[in-house]
């Protein structure tokens, strides 16, 4: 139930209305009502003190797979939504035109979590493990459209693998397929980003503004890096025309060395995906919180951290202003998170060892105003 609280003398950041100061947010009837500096309120009214604590717009995770039971790797939406801190998540491909439906019914409307998708081309979505765009009869084009159009609010984008394992000898065509598929449904393609074919220069050629690469920065032969270790013009070239890059940790699609390359050359990701699913839980991806400490100890400033989990994941979902922000009005969608300092050890998806000396920490979060405190402190958080 939606509780009526003001949280007071926290750090507020919310890098979509450019704030960063320490005060007071008041929700009222699950909505946003006040953010300002020593808020009088109503007797009775529930404060709590979380001086000390961040107060965050609701974080959104762009990249989950949140489909239990009919895909072997999905686990449930408020387990790595609210129970993380995470108010919204991104099913990234789970399902296609075929499944998408029980998937609203089943687990989607179920859930305290707000779930948006990110369709898959591919009519069954992921319910095999590999090539399901290894044959195009398997892009149900027209079912897709009608998708898309009978549930515009969950739909947010189309989503393509473009990987040897799921294309086989197609190369390129699924996802210029796929693309065409977004295209004339108005929506961003989301393109994952593996190892070749397709050939990853090939594949930003199809990508337009607002379109979407996650695995950004995987370590496998023909990333975004050049022999040299600098971004590929071709690269530049598509974050200068407006394509969105995600970061998608994965099992197998983050890695320390790119990364750091590419922050070196200034080329960051605009969101944080963090590709959670069964078999990565436990490792090396855990959250999405560990997953923006990792860029933190990759040198990253908080704030720049959290607008890839606010206000940018709000903006490549067509949600700005809506969701990943704490403007008067909207959805009460809050993290409360505890900033943990000592010395932390982070893994990548290929076991490089990284020391941080921060751990974020989600020790509340609201839904609608709805509260749900996380067990979690310092001592007790998974990394
Ligand atoms: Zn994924």
């Amino acid at each position: 139930m939606a509780v009526d609280l003001l949280l007071r003398s926290g750090r507020i950041i919310d890098p979509g209305q450019g704030l960063d100061f320490v005060g007071d947010l008041l929700i009222e009837d699950g909505r946003i009502r006040t953010i300002g500096q020593h808020l009088t309120v109503n007797e009775g009214l529930t404060a709590l003190d979380v001086s000390g604590l961040i107060i965050t717009p609701g974080l959104i995770d762009l990249h989950t797979h949140v489909y239990p039971g009919v895909t072997n790797l999905g686990v449930m939406p408020d387990t790595v939504g609210v129970g993380m801190g995470v108010t919204t998540v991104v099913d990234a491909g789970s399902a296609g035109s075929r499944n998408f439906e029980p998937f609203l019914e089943t687990t989607i409307r179920e859930s305290q979590t707000r779930v948006l998708v990110f369709l898959n081309a591919a009519g069954d979505g992921l319910i095999r493990e590999k090539g399901e765009l290894a044959d195009l009869r398997n892009v149900t084009f027209a079912e897709s459209l009608e998708k898309v159009k009978d549930y515009p609010g969950v739909i947010r984008g189309i989503k393509a693998r473009a990987s040897a394992s799921v294309v086989g000898d197609l190369g390129v065509k699924p996802i210029a397929l796929a693309k065409d598929l977004a295209f004339q449904a108005g929506i961003p393609l989301v393109v994952h980003i593996g190892n070749a074919p397709p050939r990853l220069e090939e594949v930003l050629e199809l990508l337009q503004r607002g379109d979407i690469v996650t695995h950004s920065f995987h370590g496998k032969p023909g990333g975004i890096l050049g022999a040299g270790g600098e971004p590929l013009p071709e690269v530049l070239a598509a974050r200068e025309r407006g394509v969105l890059f995600d970061l998608g940790h994965g099992t197998s699609s983050f890695c320390f060395h790119t990364a750091r390359k590419a922050f070196q050359a200034g080329f960051l990701p605009d969101t944080v995906g963090t590709d959670i699913y069964s078999q990565n839980l436990a490792g090396p991806v855990f959250s999405l919180a560990v997953t923006m400490s990792k860029l933190l100890a990759l040198g990253l400033e908080l704030p720049t951290v959290i607008a890839m989990a606010t206000a940018g994941a709000a903006s490549a979902l067509g949600l700005a202003g809506t969701v990943g922000t704490l403007r008067p009005g909207v959805e009460a969608d809050v993290t409360v998170l505890q900033l943990c300092q000592g010395g932390f050890s982070f893994s990548d998806s290929e076991g490089e060892r990284l020391d941080g000396r921060y751990l974020l920490n989600p020790v509340m979060v609201l839904r609608k105003g709805e509260v749900t405190r996380l067990s979690g402190d310092c001592e007790r958080a998974r990394w």
